[in-house]
């Protein structure tokens, strides 16, 4: 009775007992379809191993990724007001948010920090899709501004991951207004003479590519994502016309002039190292890890902005 013992009553236990298996231990591919380990998809930084299909990553998650030994220091994002507009959907604005939050485990949908790329000294702002779609509100914009001051104050490029459902629609025009403020931050970071490097994720929509993720020296994007301003469905049922293959897509848009790049994640280290290097005048990467000379120099404070930046006091340019 071996085989009944050993491998058909297993078997059948095992079909009877999968609702014990955690639901999050696998994610299905969203290209694919590949059932993925969650541990090998975060290894290969939520990059499909079957099809090099490029998932959402967290904000957290990227920085970590891309930074050297994954350490970096949070900038600190002043809060702006809550609910300005008492907005009410079928949730309350605030109530939303909460969810958010707590999905998430951010404060809102753009994290900064600050640390090093191969030695490479940047501040970098990731926006957070799965936080409200990513959407731009006031806090986004203060985040920007946080990440453009604190880059003009250190003398260091500043790199942005876009991704963006477009404006976020229950602060109304409070939301529209942050394309403007955002265009003066980097607007900042242009009259100080420091890189304004943006690296566009899927999705990249709205009035986020209408300001600050149309505004870089250079523009990476990620393969495969979307970057429009009104989405292909919109302009299909606006033209009444089908729209080529692959429009709108990273590549695309490569080929039609719109991005100077599409790199893989795997790759955005090297690739961000060497252009802002470039930019900076630096010495180009140099690959290993070395002792320094001498004895190092004592870690920097890092100093929290905590006053809160005036959109009339930015373009004043004296701490540059
Ligand atoms: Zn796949």
């Amino acid at each position: 009775m071996n085989w009944i013992s050993n491998y058909v009553r297993p078997k059948i236990n095992s079909l009877f007992s999968r609702r014990e298996v955690p639901e999050n231990l696998w994610t299905k591919c969203d290209n694919c379809g590949t059932m993925l380990f969650h541990r090998e998809l975060a290894d290969n930084l939520q990059v499909c191993t079957n099809c090099d299909h490029h998932m959402q990553i967290s904000p957290r998650d990227r920085f970590t990724a891309l930074f050297d030994g994954g350490i970096f220091t949070e900038v600190v994002v002043p809060a702006p007001i809550d609910d300005p507009l008492k907005f009410r959907d079928q949730k309350r604005y605030p109530d939303r948010l909460k969810a958010a939050q707590k999905g998430t485990g951010e404060a809102e949908a753009m994290l900064v920090a600050e640390g090093e790329i191969l030695k490479t000294p940047v501040v970098a702002a990731a926006q957070d899709f799965s936080f409200m779609a990513g959407s731009m509100g006031m806090y986004v914009g203060n985040a920007i501004i946080a990440a453009a001051e604190r880059a003009v104050a250190m003398g260091r490029p500043l790199v942005l991951f876009s991704a963006a459902g477009g404006a976020r629609m229950q602060e109304g025009i409070l939301s529209l207004m942050q394309m403007p403020r955002t265009t003066v931050a980097v607007e900042m970071l242009k009259e100080a003479g420091l890189p304004y490097v943006v690296v566009l994720t899927h999705p990249t929509t709205g009035g986020v590519t209408a300001s600050y993720a149309m505004l870089g020296d250079v523009h990476i994007a990620e393969p495969n994502a979307l970057i429009c301003f009104a989405g292909p469905r919109v302009i299909e049922q606006t033209i009444r016309e089908t729209l080529p293959e692959g429009f709108q897509r990273a590549e695309y848009l490569l080929d039609h002039g719109m991005l100077d790049r599409v790199t893989p994640r795997s790759q955005h280290r090297e690739e961000l190292a060497t252009i802002l290097r470039m930019l900076m005048g630096l010495s180009p990467v140099v690959h290993g890890d070395l002792p320094r000379p001498s004895a190092p120099a004592p870690a920097e404070a890092v100093q929290p902005h905590t006053e809160a930046p005036a959109i009339d006091s930015l373009p004043s340019g004296d701490s540059a």
